[in-house]
């Protein structure tokens, strides 16, 4: 009977697969049982010659280091390069709210199962431990030396401690079931080689933020291969491109607080999200920091809605985002506001009865919109009470009033149709996956066993603000921990035979 090689095997050396094989040696270790430490099975050429068995950190381990039982496999040239990426170079790898709330996936037990195990202390306990400390702003948790290389380092550190075995610059074939669990065949160079496990861990992630090193490979071809199924794929936490060009011209490079509010067309009457008004019906409302570019909008606000806006944009339905420049305005109170300034600002033009409140550009393209010029004059609240005042005079006081109302309302209801969002490689999470009902609530393979999956690769994707990478922690450490589990508590061959060749 041919003995496993490795008790797991990681393919895809992101920041799940990282956190997966660190969590199996751990758990090999703590589990009795250091990972059964075993000599390099040879790597075989594809006509089945015995080729030297190379190592090294980056490539392969070197020759005549001790190799341990989880293998990580990467097929770009180093492992980690997206997380250098991650939170413009600083990583904002958690947040202090990590819920179930802040994901979308097709099966929130198993979500809340996971998350559940691997709440925000937990991974800042995981990050401590391999010795990095963290720092917190508003929720968001960055490491104290707020730079992303900070978290890939210590990773890599760790991998080496516990004497992972990485290669990276792979290309994996195939995943097939043997007796003992699988055989995974790769190339390296050109020459195929061929390794054994117990369990196998799917952690290639996705397109997004375009880091493949073959931009044509897709990340899910492996589970694919195996019968698992996807959801449809979307780019998430990304820019969006209106239909208004003309105005972002003028726009491109403002930045503003603001309130948001998503529309989808629904001519049906059928409720999706929320309220329908006028076959607009009202999907989901943000605040925050809004940038506008010359082809549309972004900023963290627009990342959070990017997600629906693909998805609703794909079912063919017309999408309109209300921006309200003036988030801290009442509507009902704008009319008092209004004549008050205005008896203390008189005559004042548009432009400068603005200043101070709207952005500069923000106030061109609504002044343009009302079809009013900046520098009109406006009258001033009290100029009736003046002697020898006409009654027009009032009547003009009164449109100068409804014309800085109007001037508002346009700032506050800004509506705009998005057309598209952007490209995969601009986005920073994909939505969609392999859909996460196909596995257990410890990121099990139902269909099959020994099979584990953990991050982005899973269709689970969160808003902005470090919960991607929560979910990458938090599902990478319980596939690690669980594939070793089952590899030390049950053997592989009388699962097989339980099981039967035909369930695969
Ligand atoms: C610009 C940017 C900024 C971001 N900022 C943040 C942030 O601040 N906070 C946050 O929480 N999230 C952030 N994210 C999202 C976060 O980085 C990802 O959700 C997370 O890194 C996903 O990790 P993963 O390991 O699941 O997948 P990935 O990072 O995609 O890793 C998968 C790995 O598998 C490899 N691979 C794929 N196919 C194969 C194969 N067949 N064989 C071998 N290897 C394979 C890939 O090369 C890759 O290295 C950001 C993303 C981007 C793009």
């Amino acid at each position: 009977m041919a003995k496993e090689q490795y008790q797991v095997i990681v393919i895809g050396g992101g920041a799940s697969g990282m956190a997966a094989a660190i969590a199996a040696l751990e758990e090999g270790m703590a589990g009795k049982a250091s990972p059964e430490v075993r000599m390099p099975k040879e790597a075989v050429s594809e006509e089945g010659v015995p080729e030297k068995a190379a190592c090294g950190d980056g490539g392969r381990q070197k020759p005549g280091k001790k190799q341990a039982g989880v293998l990580l496999l990467e097929s770009n040239d180093r492992v980690g390069k997206k997380i250098l990426a991650t939170g413009n170079g600083k990583c904002n790898f958690t947040n202090k709210n990590v819920s179930p709330a802040h994901y979308n996936t097709d099966d929130r037990a198993v979500l809340e199962a996971v998350l559940a195990g691997f709440p925000t202390e937990e991974a800042l306990r995981f990050f401590e431990k391999l010795g990095m400390l963290s720092r917190e702003k508003n929720g968001y948790f960055y490491p104290m030396p707020e730079t992303a290389s900070t978290v890939l380092d210590v990773l890599r550190l760790r991998l080496s401690e516990l004497g992972c075995d990485i290669l990276c610059g792979i290309y994996v074939e195939k995943i097939e079931k043997s007796k003992e669990g699988f055989q995974i065949s790769f190339r390296e160079q050109g020459q195929l080689h061929r390794e054994q496990c117990g369990s196998v861990i799917l952690s290639t992630g996705s397109k997004a933020g375009g880091f493949l090193h073959n931009k044509q490979e897709d990340p899910l071809r492996l589970a694919k291969s195996l019968g698992l199924h996807s959801t449809a794929l979307y780019p998430a936490l990304t820019k969006c491109i209106c239909r208004e060009g003309y105005y972002y011209r003028q726009l491109a490079g403002v930045r503003a607080q603001v309130k948001l509010s998503l529309y989808a067309e629904n001519n049906s009457g059928k409720k999706t999200g929320g309220k329908i008004k006028n076959g607009w019906e009202l999907l989901k409302r943000e605040s925050g920091e809004l940038q506008l570019t010359k082809e549309g909008i972004s900023g963290i606000a627009v990342f959070q809605l990017s997600g629906m806006i693909a998805q609703k944009l794909a079912e063919n339905r017309r999408v309109n985002v209300e921006v309200n420049f003036l988030p801290d305005f009442r509507e009902d109170a704008l009319e008092d506001w209004a004549e008050k300034r205005l008896s203390l600002l008189p005559g004042r033009t548009l432009e400068e009865f603005f200043l101070g409140i709207l952005h500069k550009k923000v106030l061109g393209v609504c002044l343009q919109a009302e079809g009013f010029l900046g520098t009109m004059k406006i009258p001033a609240v009290g100029d009736n009470a003046r002697p020898g005042r006409k009654t027009e005079d009032c009547s003009a006081e009164r449109r100068a009033v409804m014309m800085i109302l109007s001037v508002m309302k346009r700032a506050m209801h800004f509506t705009t149709e998005v057309t598209a969002v952007s490209d995969m490689k601009q986005a920073q999470v994909c939505r969609g996956g392999l859909s996460l009902s196909q596995f257990s609530e410890r990121l099990e393979c139902k269909m099959i066993p020994g099979l584990f999956a953990c991050g982005e690769v899973l269709n689970v994707d969160g808003e902005c603000g470090g919960y991607n990478l929560h979910f990458a922690w938090a599902s990478g450490v319980l596939a690690g921990k669980e594939a070793m589990r089952r590899r030390n508590t049950r053997s592989q061959s009388s699962f097989w035979q339980e099981k039967g060749e035909a369930e695969i």
